[in-house]
């Protein structure tokens, strides 16, 4: 809504509002005047029925769209005047408008407001209102704890729909509705508000209130019991929790298991330590350490080198990738997790029952594991686009681009995420000829605009040929020829190839080990609730398979989670806490980001402060010659606390990690300004950023004051 709009509907309310108090209007809404005025009220309605209801209902509207007080003498007033059966129809109808009214107030004058300023404290309220809205809603109502104006306000800065807000606010209120008209029906005999309920009325109202929500907690567990109700469970159990597969997320939820002492079993089919070990991070961290240095040889001359040459062999930092592999491989390996207590078989799992595991190993041997829950770990796989043509020409993706012994010559990297981006500058500066290709405007969409800019600025210079806005539409192989055919605008683009990169997304591993057959609910991934809960109440996810997020370390932090919560429900769960989830994609320079973004922020409504520090005036990034880029803070307005940081630089992962812990523990800039950071490091950029930021909000009156102080000191 615009500000004008806002001023106008606020001078509207504070004319009602401050008519009613200057004339003293409040002295007819009380229940002295009411009864002194009965007969005249009554022998009113008798002669003018239509005019009379048609008044009272607009009063009483009026009433409750401003939020004055007096609704219940309105309430008792109807009961007096019209009966119990036209009272209750006109006070029922009058309520629910007049609560409308005042819940589209809140909602046009305040919402926007409070959910830029508080969006983010208020997210668990706006999930809960979305789902459950009416519920609550419908509660609010029935109990007569909470006052009636609170919460017409406090609902129309949520989300909940206007029609809903209309429909739960009438039938909620019905029954109050009726217990007051009726009393208003005796109104001789109330001396005082409180002589119209009785405890008795009230715990009623309030039992009543609350039964929706229990009703359905009920029908939740009637669903759970429903879902399971056609497999027989087991007399006993095997093990507390099989874990299917052994990558991040499985692999803590196994050792959190075994640390809280619980049998658990853990099944992978492949290898442990899954994607990330073996071909994520770990593999594209080692080849990216080797392109670095290759591209530090190349810019020699900038260290005062005359000249560097580097004798490199492409399959030489190939299989360093995998002595790397092979180094970190203990850490996840059968054996460390055989010590640490937990049973791990290695193997295909299929689950046959909310509560059984089948594996088969692979000596074929069968294994039936009988288990009180299950924690669903499988991970992820790179997705291949439906390309025409893309059956011609082997396709080279995350999963085997680690196998290749041969450096690609020209080399299409189809994708412009984290992903493709890391793997299109290591190529590029291990010396395959790359071009980038992506259908968006720019690389790293996720990120903000000058970051992303900034990255597609040091590619092209590194002689990556990135396409954005390019669509790939076919692949033609022409005399042994592999070309890609991108729309570029209205018009086609051929790119020829040697070998072709495809990062444009990871499907979840959902098929083949069950989930169907069972009927575990799955879109893009499996469906959890904010415990990790699969429709199957003892069966959880957890990692890429799970989403939203696809990291290691979200992974192990949703693995705590799903291990904990299997291992204790009912006695005691926790919600899985995404408040502060930081990432970073370690192109060079490295973007690094927790929190919100200005595009989020701009998207979310949220208002920010925005304060940026460029690494270019940083001692030691000149020093290392590594002046490209900036660190980057949302704040709240007005105020140091972190709404989120962006950084791009070298070392900005960690960098980043300063502003996950403040953000965690709620430290604000002025903090971080105040801490010592050692000279000269590039971490001293997250207190220059803090001490832009106190610069901008210096307090100038305070200065002149002071200024005048050494003035007069120096006379
Ligand atoms: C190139 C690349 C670089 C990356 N870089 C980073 C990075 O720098 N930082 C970061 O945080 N993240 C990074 N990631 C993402 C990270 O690798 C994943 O988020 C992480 O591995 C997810 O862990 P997970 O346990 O959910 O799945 P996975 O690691 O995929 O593990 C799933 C396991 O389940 C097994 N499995 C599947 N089905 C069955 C079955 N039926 N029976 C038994 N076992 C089964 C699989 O064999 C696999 O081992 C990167 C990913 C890629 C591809």
């Amino acid at each position: 809504m615009s500000t004008g709009k806002r001023w106008g509907v606020l001078a509207v309310l504070a004319l009602g509002v401050g008519t009613f108090f200057a004339l003293g209007l409040g002295r007819y809404l009380s229940l002295e005047f009411i009864k002194s005025q009965q007969g005249q009220l009554e022998a009113w309605r008798a002669a003018n029925p239509l005019v009379a209801a048609l008044t009272f209902f607009g009063i009483y509207i009026g009433v409750t769209a401003l939020s004055l007080p007096g609704a219940t003498i309105l309430t008792l007033a109807a009961g007096a005047i019209f009966g119990l059966g036209w009272g209750s129809l006109i006070a029922s109808f009058a309520a629910s408008i007049g609560a409308t009214l005042a819940f589209l107030v809140s909602r046009l004058v305040l919402r926007d407001w409070v959910q830029a300023r508080f969006g983010e404290r208020l997210t668990a309220i706006n999930e809960g209102v979305r789902k459950d809205g009416a519920f609550y809603l419908f509660t609010l109502r029935v109990v007569p704890l909470f006052p009636f104006f609170l919460i017409n306000l406090a609902m129309g800065v949520t989300h909940i729909r206007v029609l809903t807000f209309y429909w739960v606010s009438q039938i909620g209120m019905l029954l109050g509705t009726l217990v007051y008209v009726n009393a208003g029906t005796q109104l001789a005999r109330i001396d005082k508000l409180a002589d119209v309920a009785s405890p008795a009325v009230l715990v009623s109202l309030a039992m009543l209130g609350l039964f929706p929500l229990i009703a359905k907690k009920g029908m939740d567990a009637f669903r759970a019991r429903k879902a399971t109700r056609r497999w027989k469970k087991p007399a006993r159990f095997d093990t507390n929790l099989v874990v299917i597969g052994g990558g991040s997320a499985g692999l803590v939820t196994a050792y959190i298991a075994a640390a809280v002492k619980a049998k658990v079993t853990l099944i992978e089919r492949h290898q442990l330590g899954g994607d990330c070990l073996n071909t994520g991070c770990v593999p594209s961290k080692a080849l990216i350490r080797t392109a670095r240095l290759l591209s530090l040889v190349k810019r020699a001359p900038e260290f005062g080198v005359r000249a560097a040459h580097a004798d490199f062999d492409f399959a030489d930092a190939m299989e360093r990738v995998q002595r790397v592999i092979q180094a970190i491989a203990p850490h996840d390996s059968a054996e460390r997790y055989t010590s640490l207590g937990v049973d791990v078989v290695m193997g295909n799992a299929l689950i046959v029952s909310p509560w059984e595991v089948e594996v088969t190993q692979a000596n074929g041997d069968v294994r039936r594991l009988t288990t009180r829950s299950i924690v669903i770990a499988t991970g992820a796989r790179p997705f291949i686009p439906p390309i025409p043509g893309i059956e011609q020409v082997e396709v080279l993706t995350s999963e085997n681009v680690w196998n290749l012994r041969q450096r690609p010559g020209r080399l299409v990297v189809l994708g412009g995420g984290p992903i493709g981006s890391e793997l299109a500058q290591t190529f590029a500066r291990l010396g395959s000829q790359v071009t980038q290709v992506e259908m968006a405007p720019r690389l790293l969409m996720r990120e903000d605009v000058d970051a992303s800019e900034l990255v597609t600025a040091r590619f092209r210079s590194e002689g990556i040929d990135v396409r954005v806005n390019h669509t790939a539409k076919r692949i033609e192989v022409v005399d042994g020829e592999k070309v890609l055919v991108a729309e570029h605008g209205q018009r086609e683009v051929r790119i020829a190839f040697d070998a072709l990169l495809v990062a444009v997304g990871r499907t979840a591993n959902l098929k083949g080990f069950g989930l169907e057959e069972l009927g575990v609910a799955t879109g893009r991934t499996v469906e959890v609730n904010a415990y990790l809960q699969t429709n199957f109440p003892n069966i959880y996810a957890a990692g890429d398979v799970a989403g939203p997020y696809q990291f290691t370390h979200t992974a192990a932090h949703q693995a705590w989670y799903a291990a904990v919560n299997a291992l204790f429900d009912p006695f005691k769960k926790f919600r899985a806490d995404y408040r502060v989830i930081p990432w970073t994609t370690f192109v060079d320079p490295e973007v690094a980001r927790v929190g919100l973004n200005e595009l989020e922020a701009k998207e979310q409504n949220i208002a920010c402060e925005v304060t940026v520090y460029h690494l270019d005036d940083l001692d030691r990034a000149i020093a290392d010659g590594e002046t490209q880029g900036f660190v980057k803070v949302l704040t709240v307005p007005g105020k140091d606390r972190i709404l989120g940081a962006t950084i791009v630089g070298e070392h900005a992962g960690d960098l980043l990690a300063e502003f996950v812990l403040a953000m965690k523990h709620g430290i604000g800039l002025n903090k971080i300004l105040g801490t010592i950071h050692t000279y000269p490091t590039m971490a001293e950029a997250n207190k220059y950023v803090a001490g832009n930021w106190k610069r901008a909000h210096a307090p100038q009156r305070l200065l002149a004051w002071v200024e005048r102080f050494h003035a007069w000191r120096r006379r």
